[in-house]
């Protein structure tokens, strides 16, 4: 019970042969069996969810229905605000901060009556690709718990594929909800920039942030999507346009589409078992009527580094509201400077003071130009290359992630091997085009393997409708068999 899909559940709810306090129930079991190995929540709000499911129910018994989300359980990234529950983004310098509203993307998932589950594990601030530089202990991929989920978005994407929740939520500044996703085996979207607000969100490079969907199917992406996109008067950078149909074509399949396989994205670096599955998603596209093209992404080589300098460069100038005073932590010294140093000092992880300093270095006086102010052409270029990319073919495929789910412990020492993790997310992140990893496949491990689809702005119906192409000619229907002894 704890794994159906969204739409499956929606659709139990509404026959009744399940209610709200059931599948609620079912996914806080799967936790109590799986948290101590997996780590996926740092809170779980037993209390909320269970009241929220009885609420869902009697609004089913009344005859209200205020959208697919009624009664289903959702997992939210930690560095979503909630109203109160503990907020953290998984930093010591947030510890115990409760806040007293709740993000947009929360308020509208709660106006469907969606149950939430709790809170899930990070990366510190979202700077990660494993979930191991969360300051209260690593989220574990339930394939192989030696493993990692991928980050920094693991704990949602953990919970949706083990089950304590139908769909988390995630944020994407570099490829966060779609690298765990791949990793773990379940469905992540990143909207285009401006499509979903981010009030209540936690920033960390405001100009790259976008919240978005964990699913275990691509409808449920789209049912995700259509719930939280839209304009947000709280937001003003929140896209103002109409919201687009993203179901055009939907179950249309792929004939009479050209599908642009990226030259740089394969090759030296990425494992056998990747490309292997990557080329045979490909072939599948082509057999089923795309016509699949070559295209090239020239930047692609420098836009690692573009990326691990403006995203520094926006969360040094976001992370100076955490100074002791206003959240959280607090050292007291003699002086304000001394206290904001000790607070600071203690309550930053290591990435995150690391990428702080990078951020200050790269925004200084002297330096600005050849840093700041080089990474910013870069991203000017990215964004042309994919614009001339998407006159030769409708949407652009890669795989998600270099590598299949990596040791836990395995990179943390090595910060650009890590940085590595989102070669292929970060492209999209820099033009603010949308972009989801579908999993397609198994490597000889039997570790899940992501397909990503990337589309223009505001192209989300073609992405979904190749997302849907590559979910039913694949038909990955494996889950983490752990599942079976945790049941
Ligand atoms: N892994 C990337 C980083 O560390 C992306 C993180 C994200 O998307 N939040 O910055």
């Amino acid at each position: 019970m704890s794994y159906h899909s969204l739409s499956d559940a929606s659709a139990a709810l509404r026959d009744g042969s399940v209610t709200s306090r059931e599948l609620t129930d079912a996914a806080l079991d799967r936790a109590s069996k799986t948290e101590a190995e997996l780590h996926a929540y740092l809170t779980l709000d037993h209390d909320g969810a269970r009241q929220s499911a009885d609420a869902a129910d009697a609004a089913f018994a009344a005859g209200r229905d205020s959208g697919p989300f009624q009664g289903i359980p959702v997992a939210i990234k930690d560095n979503l605000v909630t109203r109160g529950i503990e907020t953290t983004a998984a930093s010591q310098i947030l510890a115990g901060y409760i806040p007293p509203y709740d993000g947009t993307a929360v308020a509208r998932l709660k106006a469907q009556g969606a149950v939430i589950t709790g809170k899930t594990n990070l990366d510190e601030f979202a700077m990660g690709s494993s979930t191991e530089n969360s300051a209260f202990g690593p989220t574990r991929n339930p394939w192989n718990t030696n493993r990692v989920p991928g980050g920094s978005s693991g704990g949602s994407a953990v919970a949706v594929a083990a089950g304590s929740a139908l769909v988390g939520l995630g944020s994407d500044t570099g490829g966060s909800i779609r690298q765990p996703a791949a990793l773990c085996g379940v469905v992540g979207m990143k909207p285009t920039y401006g499509l979903v607000s981010r009030y209540g969100l936690i920033a960390f490079a405001s100009s790259l942030d976008q919240i978005g969907p964990i699913t275990r199917t691509v409808e449920d992406s789209v049912a995700a999507l259509e719930t939280l996109a839209g304009h947000d008067p709280l937001d003003a950078t929140s896209y103002r346009g109409d919201v687009p149909d993203f179901r055009v074509g939907f179950d249309d399949g792929v004939a009479g589409l050209t599908i642009g396989v990226v030259r740089q994205l394969s090759g030296e670096g990425f494992e056998a078992g990747v490309e292997a599955a990557f080329r045979r998603t490909v072939d599948l596209l082509s057999e089923a009527g795309a016509r699949v093209v070559e295209v090239s992404l020239p930047s692609l080589d420098v836009s690692l580094s573009a990326y691990y300098l403006i995203a520094p460069a926006e969360c040094s100038a976001n992370l100076a509201r955490f100074d002791g005073v206003r959240y959280g932590l607090r050292h007291d010294g003699p002086t304000v400077e001394e206290m904001m140093t000790a607070t600071r000092a203690d309550g930053f992880g290591p990435e995150v003071i690391r990428r702080i300093l990078l951020g200050t270095y790269a925004l200084s006086a002297g330096y600005y130009d050849a840093f700041y102010g080089q990474a910013q052409k870069v991203r000017t270029k990215v964004i042309q290359d994919f614009e001339a990319a998407y006159e030769q073919a409708d949407v652009l495929v890669s795989p998600t992630a270099p590598t299949t789910a990596f040791e836990v412990g395995s990179k943390t020492q090595e910060p650009l091997s890590m940085y590595l993790s989102d070669i292929c997310t970060i492209p999209s992140n820099l033009a603010g085009d949308p972009a989801i990893s579908v999993p397609v496949g198994l490597d000889d491990a039997g570790l899940p393997i992501g397909f990503q689809v990337m589309a223009p702005a505001l192209g989300e119906a073609v992405m979904f409708r190749v997302a849907r192409a590559v979910e039913r000619a694949v038909a990955f229907e494996q889950r983490p068999p752990m599942l079976e002894v945790w049941s």
